[in-house]
């Protein structure tokens, strides 16, 4: 760091009775997604390294100065970390750290769980992204169905994304989106923990069954863009059906008179919505699950 300090990944680790298989689960990609770290606290409270026929590598915040900063991207080197994977060795501070993960971590781990919450400013209803082709791409999506959400969403997640680099290296991969508003609940940390726990069994881990209430559904996501800025107003909300055309949110000036509206680009379910008020031109106002 400038000041002469080290930057590190703190990580945590439960082994059981062997070391393989091993899931990686890594949260704090994003300093204003909070589900993913808050949800570790209780899994690593809780399970007892007896009861494991594999292991857990758990790491709670993986970009410490998004987190400290409450932000998507890093403020010392203004990087998305899951845009530049797999990072550079000899790079800027979130390219090391993306390097670091992929080096040390991503290698040597059976599944990869990576734990998002959308962003500050948006609500998503709670889906599962795997790679769309490649060859751990059905080892993924088997992955994806058995963490119990009700959308799976088969991706080509493009350069720099975790996804994509995990799966070129061989390593099957999930990345799962619950939350939003840069906020933690209760009832959203129980479906991480929950789905957590699915992902041990079904990787012979943990014991017991998956408990999942019903198959989920393979989506493809519509994204709709706001035409200008302003105060953007939701007329629906995220989990709602919406056919083709309806009208999404409604964008004001600041003299609060109408200037825009948003329409749905597709027939499905509302499964990301920004909630903000504050609206940039070309900013992401929904994604359309169809
Ligand atoms: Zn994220």
């Amino acid at each position: 760091m400038p000041d002469g300090s080290t930057l590190s990944i703190p990580l945590n680790v439960i082994t059981g009775t062997r070391r393989h298989p091993r899931l990686l689960a890594v949260a704090g990609h994003h300093g204003d997604e909070q589900e993913g770290p808050s949800a570790l606290i209780s899994l690593w409270h809780s399970l007892r390294p007896e009861s494991l026929r594999g292991s857990l590598v758990m790491i709670p915040v993986l970009n410490p100065p998004a987190f400290q900063a409450l932000r998507r991207a890093s403020l010392e080197d203004g990087l998305d970390i899951n845009r530049i994977f797999p990072g550079n060795s000899r790079g800027t501070v979130t390219e090391r750290l993306a390097d670091a993960l992929c080096a040390h971590l991503i290698r040597g781990s059976d599944l990869v769980l990576s734990m998002h919450g959308w962003s500050a400013g948006y609500l998503v209803e709670p889906y599962v992204e795997y790679p769309k082709s490649g060859k751990v791409s059905e080892v993924s999506r088997l992955a994806a169905r058995a963490f119990g959400l009700g959308y799976v969403n088969p991706l080509e997640a493009g350069p720099g994304r975790l996804l994509t680099v995990a799966s070129a290296m061989g390593i099957p991969i999930i990345e799962v989106e619950i939350g939003g508003q840069a906020t933690s609940l209760p009832e959203r940390r129980a479906l991480y923990e929950a789905g957590t726990l699915n992902l041990l069994r079904h990787m012979g881990i943990l014991s017991g069954r998956i408990e999942r209430s019903s198959e989920p559904r393979a989506i493809d996501r519509v994204e709709v863009f706001a035409p200008t800025g302003g105060m953007l107003q939701c007329d629906r909300m995220v989990g709602d059906r919406v056919k083709r055309g309806e009208n999404l949110a409604t964008i004001y000036d600041l003299n609060l008179e109408r200037i825009a509206q948003v329409a749905s680009p597709a027939a499905g379910v509302i499964g990301v919505l920004r909630l903000a008020a504050s609206v940039q031109p070309g900013q992401l106002v929904a994604s359309v699950f169809k």
